[in-house]
C-alpha cells in the first residue's frame, strides 16, 4: 500500500483568547492521497480555513501531526499553489504580470513562463484580457486570473479557499465547471473549502462534512459520479441523493434547521 500524500492526524488547533481559547480544530484525521480533490464543506466557524491554513503551514498546529509525503509540515510546503476567497491580484500590474509574479517571488525567470501563463490564460478564457488590468476585470475574471496565477509554476497542491464564495450564482458555476475541467485535466491534488453542498459534490472526488463547537470532521463521503460532470449532472438521482444525504447529516447536527 502507497502512503498517503497528506496525513493528517489527531489534529487539534486552538487560538489564544482572553477568557478561554478557542478550539477551531479537535482530532481531525484524514489521508489524502496524489490527485484527490477534497471539498472541506460545513458552516461558518467550523474550522475550514483553519485546517487549509494549517496544511500550508501558516498556521501552527497545537495538537497532532501533519505530514506531506512523510515529512512532517512546518514551513509552507515549496510546491502549493493558494487562492483565496478574495482575489489578492495587483491593481497596477496587467493580468499577464500577476500570473507571472508567482516566478517572480520564487526568483525564476518569469520570461520563460511566458508560454505556460497563455496557455493558463487561454483555459480559463482570459486570452483577449492578458493586458488589461484588475480594476477593468469583472469578479468572476479576476478570480479565474488567480487561479492562473496559483497554477503557474505547476504546483503539486492547490489549495483553495472560498475562490467562489462572493460571486454570482451563475459565474460561480461557470467557473465549477472550469476548475472540474482542470482537475481532470491535470490531476493535481486539490484542497477545496466551500460550504456550498452542491459545489462540493459536483467538484470532489471525497468531501470531509465538518461540523462546529468544537470544529471537527462529522464524517467524509466518497463522491461516487461519472468523470465528465456537466451542469446537468446535478439534475441526476445519484447527485440529488448525495445532496439530500449531507443535507441530512447538517439537519441532524442542527446546523441547517427546517430541512
Ligand atoms: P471557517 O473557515 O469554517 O468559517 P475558521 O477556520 O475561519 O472557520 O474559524 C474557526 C474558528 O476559529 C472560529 O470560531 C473563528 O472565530 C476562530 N478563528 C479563526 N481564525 C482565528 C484567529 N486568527 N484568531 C482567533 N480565532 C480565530
Amino acid at each position: 500500500m502507497t502512503s498517503p500524500y497528506i496525513s493528517i492526524r489527531g489534529v487539534g488547533k486552538s487560538y489564544p483568547a482572553a477568557k478561554t481559547d478557542i478550539l477551531a480544530l479537535e482530532d481531525v484525521n484524514v489521508d489524502i492521497n496524489v490527485g484527490e480533490f477534497i471539498s472541506i464543506l460545513g458552516p461558518s466557524g467550523c474550522g475550514k480555513s483553519t485546517l487549509l491554513k494549517c496544511v500550508a503551514a501558516l498556521e501552527p498546529i497545537t495538537q497532532g501531526s501533519i505530514k506531506i509525503k512523510g515529512e512532517e509540515v512546518r514551513l509552507p510546503p515549496e510546491n502549493l499553489g493558494i487562492v483565496f476567497q478574495r482575489d489578492v491580484l495587483l491593481d497596477w500590474r496587467t493580468v499577464m504580470d500577476n500570473v507571472l509574479i508567482t516566478a517572480e517571488l520564487k526568483g525564476l525567470d518569469s520570461k520563460s513562463f511566458l508560454p505556460r501563463a497563455k496557455e493558463l490564460l487561454a483555459l480559463f478564457g482570459l486570452t483577449e484580457y492578458a493586458h488589461r488590468y484588475p480594476w477593468e476585470m469583472s469578479g468572476g475574471m479576476r478570480q479565474r486570473a488567480s487561479i492562473c496565477r496559483a497554477l503557474l509554476v505547476d504546483p503539486e497542491l492547490l489549495l483553495m479557499d472560498e475562490p467562489f464564495g462572493a460571486l454570482d450564482a451563475l459565474t460561480r458555476d461557470e467557473l465549477n465547471l472550469e476548475i472540474r475541467r482542470m482537475w481532470n485535466e491535470t490531476k493535481k491534488t486539490v484542497l477545496f473549502v466551500t460550504h456550498s453542498i452542491v459545489e462540493a459534490v459536483h467538484l470532489s472526488t471525497r468531501i470531509v462534512v465538518m461540523a462546529k463547537n468544537p470544529g471537527r470532521i462529522a464524517t467524509i463521503i466518497d463522491v461516487d459520479l461519472p468523470e465528465d460532470r456537466p451542469l446537468s449532472i446535478r439534475d441526476s438521482e445519484r447527485f440529488t441523493r448525495y445532496v439530500s444525504e449531507i443535507r441530512d447529516m447538517f439537519s441532524s447536527l442542527g446546523i441547517i434547521k427546517g430541512a
